[in-house]
């Protein structure tokens, strides 16, 4: 798919899986468990999907999934496969070198979004994408770097402060225009400072979805995660946001979705939903 300067490609960077209660809130079960398939430990099939954007300047990539620096017992707990899925070989399919990465938009530091910022080298974190600025806003670096009691399991530093020592970082206060044809929604329910970037040529418009809407289960305005710090305000940030992507006739892009890359949206008398399936 091409929007303006850039082409898209969707690209798996691991599967893992997470508690589907937590994933819906307070969405019974009986409801969720008719969307998605559930374990036998209440947990669902996930994905985590990165974003390449490539223009004639620029290879961008938007997140970049758990990576892989994960013990035997964490990627038990989360179910976490990614060996078939390192980002560096999947770019290579596409022509494209780690180095050739020029930007690194971080949505939010949890670590399902970033941890394929960084691998162990000689017992030690190192930039995977030596090449590229790592872009973050800084009301989530600051929650990053001092995270409450119910944040800090989703924090790890090790995907982010070897950027920082090496002058990758480049943190910014809530400027919505990042480059030609990428904006960024900022948004705080989830987190504070979620950064979703809207790539558009006016004619076109893709939102990244990140975990505002990390699946297209999550697009109806009660379907919010219990992961959320503040649920009421991710429900007015939907309110907000969803009639604006209708009437552009949107896109809407999922990183955790296992079966649906990208929707568009349609109104029904029960509110805005998911309609059809877009590959990217
Ligand atoms: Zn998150």
């Amino acid at each position: 798919m091409q929007i303006g300067a850039y082409k898209l490609t969707s690209l798996v960077t691991s599967t893992f899986a997470l508690d589907g209660g937590a994933m819906f809130g307070v969405i019974p079960k009986t409801l969720w468990s008719r969307q998605t398939e559930v374990d036998e430990l209440n947990r669902i099939n996930m994905v985590t999907r990165t974003l390449l954007l490539e223009s004639k300047d620029r290879k961008i990539l938007i997140d970049t999934g758990n990576g892989d620096k994960w013990s035997a017992r964490k990627r038990e707990i989360f179910k976490i496969e990614m060996d078939p899925y390192i980002l560096p070989n999947s770019l290579k399919h596409h022509g494209l070198s780690a180095e050739d990465i020029t930007d690194v938009i971080c949505t939010h530091l949890h670590f399902d979004h970033v941890g394929g910022n960084t691998r162990i080298e000689d017992g030690r974190p190192v930039p995977v994408f030596p090449n590229a600025t790592y872009w973050i806003q800084s009301e989530n670096w600051k929650l990053a770097n001092s995270p409450s009691e119910k944040d800090r399991a989703s924090y790890l530093s090790e995907n982010w402060a070897v950027l920082a020592e090496n002058g990758m970082l480049e943190i910014l206060n809530s400027e919505r225009e990042l480059f030609d044809d990428i904006r960024l929604e900022i948004v705080h329910g989830h987190t504070l400072g979620q950064q979703l970037p809207v790539i558009t040529d006016g004619n076109q418009t893709l939102m990244y979805g990140g975990d505002l809407f990390p699946m297209k289960a999550h697009i109806p305005i009660p379907w919010v995660m219990a992961y959320d710090n503040e649920p009421m305000r991710s429900i007015a940030e939907k309110k907000s946001i969803l009639p604006k992507l209708l009437e552009r006739d949107a896109i809407i892009f999922f990183e955790h979705d296992p079966e649906a890359i990208a929707c568009k949206l349609g109104a029904t008398e029960k509110g805005i939903v998911g309609s059809e399936n877009i590959v990217i």
